[in-house]
């Protein structure tokens, strides 16, 4: 059987490129149903894109190689294929665009698009065997056990990263490139909790406040949530992409807070309340509870003089930890790394010296934040790849 274009993966990437190359197209999945990681994102209803996606809000060894696909298919392009379908969505917050029903609307509008498109698909099929070929690419793939060749022009690899291996994540996109000379970043769990050996923040497990977390590098505000494992929460989340072994973490606890006048004025009242109460007032009390053991905190607002007061808000304010390591894959939302961008091409997502070998979406060294980012690169390279071979 021969194809014009043969896509490894129906995920995200690989469904939005099957949608755009033209000829016969067949797309291949080792999983039971597509969109498996679409279907469970942002708590089932999909944060499909992000408002304020641009380059700066993702990572890469080449900071300028997703600036081409994310300008030629944007945001507001998905929106409007999105809009086209009649998916209604919502802003839940910082820009993250989610649907108001549930994330089966944008696996449904995908497999809609590849029917138009008359692409094919096959899931449950395991790739056996892979060569190149003169005139492209030989394959061999095993489905309802019989194994069945099959040949193509073009192979796009969009078989993602891999986190969450329990959901059918592999590294089969690395293999491949290793096995036709392609370089691959080494590869790390991202959007990840982090977590602490000695049950740290056991007594605050399901406390969430908003935060400011920080390394010497970069800084989120958003929400932080403490685990019997660790820390999570977006900002936590955010921050462990950025992260690396051994390094400190700094924690503000009131990014926006004038807790230092406000304690002020409070003592000016009167200042007969407990400190920690007067604390709880601005803070979740299992929080203040847990920090009056590590920061001195006895006493009522009128015993506390300027400068001890300015020290708690310091102490508060600037709290540090160092993370003994992350959960890794197991609950990574992405995988940091992947397929070097130095040997793709930026406009066609096209390997620079494998004519006909392309490659999409997370399984490339591009990782978006947390926020929407991630589908974005998705459906941005998916495009990228899917334009490129239909105009070839
Ligand atoms: C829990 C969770 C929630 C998330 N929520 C969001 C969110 O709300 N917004 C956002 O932007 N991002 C989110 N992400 C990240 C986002 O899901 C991924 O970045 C995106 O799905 C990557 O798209 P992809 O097509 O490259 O890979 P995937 O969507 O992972 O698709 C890869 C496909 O390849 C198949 N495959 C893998 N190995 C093989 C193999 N050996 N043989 C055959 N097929 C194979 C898989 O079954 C899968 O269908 C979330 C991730 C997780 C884990």
């Amino acid at each position: 059987m021969s194809y014009d274009t043969i896509i490894l993966g129906a995920g995200a990437a690989g469904m939005m490129c099957a949608a755009h190359c033209g000829g016969q197209v067949l797309v291949i999945d080792h999983a039971k149903a597509p969109g498996e990681k679409i279907r469970i994102s942002g708590g089932g209803r999909c944060n499909f894109t992000n408002m304020y996606a641009e380059p700066g809000n993702f990572l890469s060894q080449n900071p300028h190689f997703c600036k081409s696909a994310l300008a030629r298919h944007t945001q507001w392009d998905f929106v409007g294929l999105v809009d086209r379908h009649g998916i209604t969505w919502h802003e839940k917050t910082l820009g993250q665009l989610f649907c108001d029903g549930s994330s089966k609307q944008i696996i449904r509008m995908l497999l809609d698009e590849m029917a138009r498109a008359g692409a094919e698909l096959w899931v449950q099929t395991a790739l056996r065997d892979l060569r190149k070929t003169e005139s492209g690419f030989a394959l061999e793939v095993e489905r309802e056990g019989k194994r069945i060749p099959l040949t193509c022009r073009n192979l796009v690899l969009a078989t993602g990263g891999k986190s969450i291996p329990k959901m059918g994540a592999t590294g089969l996109a690395y293999d491949i490139a290793h096995q036709f000379g392609l370089q691959v970043v080494k590869t790390r769990a991202a959007l990840v909790p982090f977590t602490f050996p000695d049950g740290r923040f056991k007594d605050l497990s399901g406390v969430s406040v908003p935060a400011r977390l920080s390394n010497d590098r970069i800084s989120f505000d958003e929400a932080l949530l403490f685990t019997h494992r660790g820390l999570s929460g977006p900002s936590v989340l955010q921050l462990s992409s950025y992260w690396r072994e051994g390094e400190m973490i700094r924690v503000n606890l009131i990014p926006d807070l004038p807790l230092f006048d406000l304690l002020r004025d409070q003592r000016q009242a009167g200042g007969r309340k407990a400190l920690t109460t007067e604390l709880a007032r601005h803070l979740p009390g299992r929080l203040v509870d847990h920090l009056r053991h590590h920061i001195p905190m006895q006493g009522n607002l009128a015993d506390q003089s300027d400068v001890a007061l300015a020290d708690l808000v310091t102490r508060l304010s600037d709290w540090r930890f160092t993370p003994s390591g992350t959960e890794g894959y197991r609950t990574a939302e992405v995988t940091l790394g992947g397929i070097d961008t130095d040997d793709l091409s930026s406009k066609t997502m096209e390997a620079r010296d494998v004519p006909g070998l392309y490659a999409i979406g997370e399984a490339v060294d591009v990782t978006g934040w947390l926020g929407g980012y991630n589908f974005q690169w998705a459906w941005s390279s998916g495009h990228a790849a899917g334009s490129a071979i239909a105009s070839c």
